[in-house]
């Protein structure tokens, strides 16, 4: 990857990004911290950008900046000292971004961003695709609030269509009648209303997609959420072989539309009547933390190798893994865990909160 004569040791070669290279990160969260962690084995730098003070990710990146996101000049010296931007949450305010592409590549691109972060958008698109959804209606008055659940009917789930996530921001509503609580309760913000889907399973395909169109996908994973929020996830999954083809042939329809560069995680809805895609995420993603014990190259190695453009790297499973997360309290049960063959993955987060990813292990299963 990198030439071998004296010189320049760290020349750039095919628009690879040469180690050494900065590799600027929106968002601090854990997420962050992990793609740190996977860029420094990479012999790379990154650059944090969060507003928050002792971030999870600022705490092991070598450059920091704390700053908001409608801080301009922060924006402007954060694009000037990166080779390449990516993000790990997709709520990126538009005008930081309206800034920040002027300085540098952001990876994955905004069309990406902009169908992400408005669930309107993003079924639509899937439609689009000829990929099945949950049946849907736009929600942004009363009126359309009583058009939506005649059309869409019960039980349903009023969903804000920016800003949610880990279940937040929706109401399920089991009568008709309810529409008009739960449309109150958005507080005015546009929304969708989804027909509930009755799945078998809900599994995720953590794909992955270089600069050269090259596709990845990892074995899909089967996922278990408590309360909206994702509980576990275990490989393999108990998906037969034509819907384990189907759900990676669904996740690299998608990455292709897109011309994708990067790690994206697919949800899908397992029925009766096929794969029905819940959402797209343009980042790693917490149901591909298994891939850190359970491949040679995790989805944080394999998103920093993509917005560096450098090739794919083998993402086949070589070990059967179960990811469980460790929400607020579930941190304190580490002397225990620490006992076990598990391997413990801590995010270093300063307060421990009711919902708050805290950590995650990887048990052998
Ligand atoms: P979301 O934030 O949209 O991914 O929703 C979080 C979780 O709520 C999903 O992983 C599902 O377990 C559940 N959920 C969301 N939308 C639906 C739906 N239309 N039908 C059934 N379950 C859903």
């Amino acid at each position: 990857l990198y030439s071998s004569a004296a010189s320049d040791v760290y020349k750039r070669q095919d628009n690879q990004l040469p180690i050494g290279s900065t590799i600027g990160i929106l968002g601090g969260g854990q997420l962050g911290r992990m793609l740190s962690l996977a860029a420094s084995r990479l012999g790379m730098n990154t650059h944090i950008f969060e507003p928050n003070i002792n971030s999870p990710a600022g705490r092991v990146s070598q450059h920091v900046t704390t700053a908001s996101y409608d801080d301009v000049e922060a924006l402007q010296a954060f694009g000037q000292a990166v080779d390449v931007i990516t993000y790990e949450f997709e709520n990126i305010p538009t005008s930081a971004l309206d800034i920040l592409e002027n300085m540098s590549t952001i990876y994955p691109g905004r069309g990406t961003l902009a169908i992400s972060q408005d669930r309107l958008a993003e079924k639509n698109f899937l439609n689009s695709l000829g990929l099945q959804t949950a049946p849907f209606a736009n929600v942004e008055n009363d009126k359309e609030a009583v058009a939506a659940i005649a059309s869409i009917g019960t039980p349903s789930i009023l969903k804000t269509r920016r800003m949610g996530y880990d279940g937040k921001g929706q109401v399920k509503i089991t009568k008709p009648t309810q529409i008009h609580t739960a449309w109150d309760t958005m507080q005015g913000s546009a929304s969708i209303l989804e027909g509930f889907i009755d799945f078998n399973q809900e599994v995720s395909v953590i794909a992955a997609r270089g600069v050269d169109g090259e596709v990845s996908c990892y074995d899909p994973g089967e996922n278990v959420h408590h309360d909206g929020i994702l509980h576990t996830t275990k490989v393999p999954s108990s998906l037969s072989t034509p819907q384990r083809v189907d759900a990676v042939l669904i996740a690299g329809k998608i990455l292709n539309a897109l011309q994708y560069v990067g790690v994206m995680g697919v949800e899908l809805f397992v029925t009766p009547n096929g794969l029905v895609v819940n959402e797209i995420a343009p980042r790693v993603h917490n149901s591909g933390h298994w891939t850190q014990n359970g491949c040679d190259i995790c989805q944080f190695e394999q998103h920093i190798r993509a917005i560096a453009g450098w090739p794919l790297g083998d993402g086949s499973r070589h070990t059967d893994i179960t990811m469980e997360n460790l929400i607020g309290e579930d941190i304190n049960h580490i002397p225990e865990l620490s006992k076990s063959s598990a391997a413990l993955h801590i995010y270093g987060k300063e307060e421990i909160k009711p919902g708050r990813k805290m950590g995650h292990v990887n048990k052998r299963n």
